[in-house]
């Protein structure tokens, strides 16, 4: 069993540039449609006359296939906290807890890594041919709403003719009882009549419609604004046909007056929480053998999690992702640096990042009352599908994904311009709850003969790739928690470089775009809390590799560091161990966050004590 980690990366307004392993370079600018763009309610929900003007973009690279395919063996993560303690002052890395952990987070590892180019090759055609579908379907129903439209003047200009036939006929131009006898005259007359009411009626639903149009309308802008993003608020008023109507004009005013009074939040002191994936049936996970202890002790409950979500958003919380706090930009030299953006929220507001680590739903955690694999529903939503204690298989809200995205439906200020939560993966049990990796693929060179097959591989790396681009699409950013759950500062470079390759051949060509972010597994970091350097070689390699965040765990309230090329964060583990420490009294780390004594789910067993 392990847990892995995997990065994203995105552009912004400017120019963005990511730069592979094997050293070639994608730039692309903000203009450009590559898929990867975090879809904030927008205009376009409204009915797509109007263009979107907040968005993020994200591109892919594509590595290099590893020319070599030499065994690679990890051995067993023997880990000296202290050694490693002794590295840092004292604040940040306060707490180390989270590297000595291994029963649930171990490592993974595995023989015989070769190159797989073809699969690679058609992966990345299908991946094309995924984003033309959905292109097409969007052409779709433009052309189906532009239908809609003619087909409504056709209807207007029926009307129209039946009004001139009548009034040609009532001052006796048209004599059609000459023509059809009496009776039919007075059935024509009969007609027109009701032509007419119904031209009246048509009038007076068309105002309805238009006020109709108008309140939703403003229910988009009026949504926007709510996330922080008045700008966007701004363009879909002033974008709409309704854009001198005196009560639109007084929205644009109190937009910018909002606008004008929001803070530039200090992004060091922005905090970072992280769960794993969200325990369902307490009864089946918390039992009283090693998995059970270790799941009672990383792991959060739906209702701890549902209360924090409040708790926080009581608090004054609101979430933004890595790449509102800073992204890279070219400079005029071609270099890349990493500037700073400003996160501009009421005052009192205060922005936080979250992610949920392996979110894999692993083999090992089958029947133990875990979510089974990530669906998208009828409605297009993303969701959970869980099988109950008695084998009853449903589809809900058994994750953070599907309760986070409601949270923010009825609460739009808990998110900053749209932005979710971080979803990290590792690749030796696939992503998602799907089976999706080499190792089950019996087509591969390094198909692994320990992993029970997938027969349905292909169309579940597809599969795979829709709910990717749905996460982005919804908000979420995505990460690399590495291939094999590995500890980044105990392992070799060799190794890493190895497990990184493996993670983007199998994880990231799932995902939309390139990835730049990195969750160390355990917490455990390339280096201590110094900024990093290009004499890190590690630092080096992931660097190489795209990626451009790096996060630790730290239960520092916060811990960020913005280098040139680079931002760090510590994250804060809100799992059973957290939570007993400060329910029990033993320690004070999450009072900033959450009342503990409301939040802890009394169903765990206690004491929970870290082994
Ligand atoms: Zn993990």
């Amino acid at each position: 069993m392990s847990l892995k980690k995997f990065s994203q990366n995105s552009s912004n307004r400017s120019t963005n540039a990511s730069t592979s392993r094997n050293g070639s370079r994608n730039i692309s600018s903000h203009s450009e449609s590559n898929g990867y763009t975090r879809r904030i309610p927008s205009q376009e929900d409204f009915g797509g006359e109007y263009h979107r003007t907040s968005r993020r973009s994200r591109r892919r690279a594509f590595d290099d296939i590893p020319e070599d395919s030499e065994d690679f063996f990890l051995d067993s993560d023997n880990y000296d906290t202290e050694n490693v303690k002794d590295d840092y002052e004292s604040g940040a890395y306060a707490d180390h807890s989270y590297r000595t952990k291994d029963s649930y987070d171990s490592e993974h590892f595995d023989a015989d890594i070769s190159v797989y180019p073809d699969e690679e090759k058609s992966f990345d055609e299908r991946l094309a041919e995924g984003r033309e579908a959905i292109r097409s379907r969007n052409r779709q129903s433009v052309r189906k709403r532009k239908q809609m439209r003619f087909s409504a003047i056709l209807i207007t200009i029926d009307i129209l003719v039946l009004l001139v036939l009548g009034v040609l006929f009532f001052t006796g131009k048209l004599n059609l009882a000459g023509l059809f006898g009496k009776k039919e005259a007075v059935e024509t007359t009969v007609a027109v009549e009701e032509t007419t009411e119904a031209q009246e009626s048509e009038i007076e639903s068309e105002s309805a419609m238009a006020e109709a149009d108008l309140s939703q309308l403003l229910a988009v802008s009026d949504r926007q604004a709510a996330m922080y993003d008045y700008d966007a608020a701004v363009e879909t008023l002033t974008s709409s046909s309704y854009a001198a109507d005196p009560q639109v004009q007084a929205k644009i005013q109190e937009y910018q007056t909002t606008a004008a009074s929001c803070v530039a939040f200090d992004n060091s002191q922005v905090t970072h929480v992280f769960f794993h994936i969200l325990c369902v049936d307490t009864d089946r996970a918390f039992t009283n053998d090693a998995a059970g202890k270790d799941f009672n002790q990383v792991m959060t409950t739906i209702p701890e999690f549902e209360a924090i979500l409040q708790q926080m958003y009581d608090r004054g919380y609101v979430l933004v992702g890595l790449h509102d706090m800073a992204e890279i930009e070219i400079q005029p030299d071609g270099t890349e640096k990493m500037v700073r953006k400003k996160i501009m929220l009421p005052e009192g507001k205060k922005a936080f990042v979250m992610s949920e680590d392996d979110v894999c739903y692993y083999e090992y955690m089958e029947g133990k009352g875990f979510a089974d694999k990530m669906v998208l529903d009828e409605n297009g939503k993303l969701k959970l599908q869980y099988t109950d204690a008695a084998g009853n298989v449903s589809v809900g809200d058994y994750d953070i994904v599907p309760i986070l995205d409601n949270f923010i439906e009825q609460h739009p200020d808990f998110s900053y311009r749209g932005a979710k939560a971080i979803i990290a993966f590792t690749g030796y049990n696939g992503v998602l709850g799907y089976r999706t990796d080499e190792t089950y693929d019996e087509s591969s060179p390094n198909r692994d003969p320990k992993m029970k097959a997938n027969p349905n591989i292909a169309e579940d790396r597809e599969t795979c790739k829709v709910l990717m681009q749905a996460l982005v699409d919804d908000g979420y950013e995505l990460a690399s928690h590495s291939w094999g759950h590995l500890n980044f500062t105990n392992r070799d470079l060799s190794t890493l470089t190895k497990d990184t390759d493996r993670w983007e051949r199998n994880v990231e060509t799932l995902m939309p775009g390139n990835c730049d972010i990195i969750l160390y597994p355990f917490g455990a970091d390339i280096a201590d809390w110094h900024p990093y350097s290009t004499d890190n070689e590690k630092f080096n390699m992931l660097q190489n590799a795209g990626f451009r965040y790096f996060c630790n765990v730290d239960s520092s309230k916060v811990w960020v560091q913005f280098g040139d090329n680079f931002v760090r964060q510590g994250r804060r583990n809100l799992d059973g161990y957290r939570m007993w420490m400060d329910f029990s009294g033993q320690d004070n780390k999450l009072s900033d966050l959450m009342d503990v004594k409301t939040v802890f789910d009394q169903r765990r067993p206690t004491p929970i004590t870290w082994n």
